[in-house]
């Protein structure tokens, strides 16, 4: 991408126990589905691991009216 040098992981920290996942022990790995940017990340403080997506757009069925 053109814009590199304001490249930012935006995804810093565990969402379990709040451990930074910069670090050298933690995984963090950055990938894109499409116009979205996942984090795949594993902690290894805590051993928490999954996914996080940021999303440039949400769609959502509408709500049934009852
Ligand atoms: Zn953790």
């Amino acid at each position: 991408m053109s814009d590199s040098k304001n490249y930012e992981i935006k995804l810093k920290y565990c969402p379990n126990c709040g451990e930074s996942l910069l670090k050298s022990s933690s995984l963090l790995n950055e990938y894109w589905i499409s116009d979205d940017t996942a984090y795949f990340c594993w902690c290894s403080e805590c051993s928490w691991k999954g996914e996080i997506v940021e999303v440039k757009r949400v769609t959502a069925p509408e709500l049934a009216s009852v």
